[in-house]
């Protein structure tokens, strides 16, 4: 396999077409980074009157928030007792309920911009890899249940098959609450939406530097200099030197996927049944469901490293062994795409959104940033246009990571460390 890179959804997306305009000499607010953190702030920005600018060094969408896996899922990054254990349980009700409710909010928007991007409420499964983890996911359900009144279902092995078709697994958790959507059709279509509430989105524009300009900043670009009475650094994942500031406080780390052919409806139906989106219990994880189109879309963290030619081959034929370790009927089945993407972790593995001296950011949303990037671009687009909104990630500091500069050293010991676990937990 010699993977072009190219995401399965970027060619069964509508193509974008944003057109080339002269950069303005100043605007109310500069937004940095197109993902969905970006325009779902530009949107609400521009809804409220305000002049807005989204400056995006690719093009509108390319980051992760069109190379994701789909998945909508209820909770955080970190589970329900390490929450608690940490905050309080006050504070991680708030966090949870936060989380729920920017997936109640993300269905509204995509019904109210009427954006087609394949959203439904399928749930999810947690599949347990071991029958330790299958006792912790017991544990975390009463947890759920008893501290936020959320409701999740427990299969044994012996009634797995009902939602899914492997012998892999020791147990599952089923969701009903998580959805799914096709992650490039959502973000081209809020990108329609910012620009039909008036939002100035420029492609091929990367900012080389912010700095302070009297009572504005002065945005540095590629194609030009443009003032800004505030600006908002949208770029998680793939934030780089021109911030260095927030560099120091995200690790960027790779997620690779792939996507098979189309797979007989009948063998479909054995593997998945209910079409839900899966990911399971190892900490390097898997996470994979079936498009429209019957093909398997299969994630997971084959790697660490950011994505390279070399990383891209290695991860995808790794991902394909696990598949058809997974699913052994699907290995005659052929790969057709495979590609990367990075995401943006925090110290504490919760996302964040605050100042950083005189400048805005959000981010830090680890693999579940579908719904949390959204809800905080909008959020932090109404503090800055004079409301309050407490969200609970505006509340903790994002502090920097020790010994970080940007280079993410560590990641190969990081792992190894997680293979280790995986292999005596
Ligand atoms: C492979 C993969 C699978 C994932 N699966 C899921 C999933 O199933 N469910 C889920 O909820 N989340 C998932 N995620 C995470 C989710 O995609 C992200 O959290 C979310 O897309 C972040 O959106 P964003 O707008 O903050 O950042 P991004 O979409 O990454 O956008 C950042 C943008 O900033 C731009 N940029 C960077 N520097 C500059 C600069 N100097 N000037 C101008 N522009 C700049 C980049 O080009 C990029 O387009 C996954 C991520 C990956 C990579």
């Amino acid at each position: 396999m010699n993977p072009s890179g190219t995401p399965y959804w970027w060619t069964t997306a509508p193509a974008l077409a944003v057109p080339e305009a002269p950069l303005p000499a100043r605007t109310d607010v500069a937004i940095v980074g197109g993902g969905y953190t970006g325009l779902a702030a530009a949107r609400e920005i521009a809804i409220r009157g305000g002049r807005v600018c989204l400056l995006e060094a690719e093009t509108v969408g390319w980051g992760a928030s069109s190379r994701n896996g789909g998945q909508v899922l209820t909770g955080l990054p970190i589970d329900a007792g390490t929450l608690i254990h940490r905050y309080g349980r006050q504070a991680a009700r708030a966090w949870f309920a936060w989380a729920l409710e920017a997936i109640d909010a993300l269905e509204r928007l995509i019904a109210d911009e009427a954006i087609d991007c394949e959203f439904v409420r399928c749930g999810h499964i947690e599949a347990a890899a071991k029958p330790s983890h299958f006792d912790a996911a017991r544990h975390e359900r009463d947890l759920l249940a008893r501290e936020f009144g959320h409701e999740v279902r427990i299969l044994p092995p012996a009634d797995a098959a009902l939602e899914l078709g492997s012998e892999g697994y020791c147990g599952l958790v089923v969701d009903d609450r998580s959805a799914r959507l096709h992650p490039a059709r959502y973000v081209r279509g809020l990108a329609r939406a910012a620009v039909r509430a008036g939002a100035g989105l420029h492609e091929r524009t990367r900012v080389r530097r912010i700095e302070p300009d009297g009572a504005a900043l002065r945005v540095e670009t590629d194609r030009g200099v443009l003032r800004a009475a505030e600006v908002i650094v949208a770029t998680n994942g793939y934030t780089g030197p021109a911030v260095p500031d927030l560099r120091r406080r995200l690790v960027a780390i790779g997620s690779y996927m792939i996507a098979t052919a189309p797979i007989p409806a009948d063998v479909a139906l054995r593997l998945i049944p209910r079409r839900r989106v899966v990911y399971d219990s190892w900490n390097l994880l898997h996470y994979f469901h079936l498009a429209p189109d019957g093909r398997l879309l299969f994630g997971g963290r084959a790697t660490f490293a950011t994505p390279s030619p070399r990383a891209l081959r290695r991860s995808a034929a790794r991902l394909h062994a696990d598949l058809v370790r997974i699913f052994p009927a699907l290995a005659g089945v052929p790969v057709e795409s495979a590609w990367g993407g990075q995401v943006g972790i925090a110290r504490d593995r919760l996302p964040h959104a605050g100042r950083l001296g005189r400048w805005h950011y959000a981010a830090g949303y680890a693999g579940q940033g579908i719904a949390p990037a959204t809800a905080l671009g909008r959020a932090l687009a109404r503090r800055l246009m004079g409301e309050a909104p407490e969200d609970p990630p505006f509340t903790l500091p994002c502090p920097a990571i020790p010994l970080y500069r940007g280079r993410p050293w560590f990641l190969p010991a990081v792992g190894a460390w997680y293979g280790l676990r995986d292999r005596l937990s």
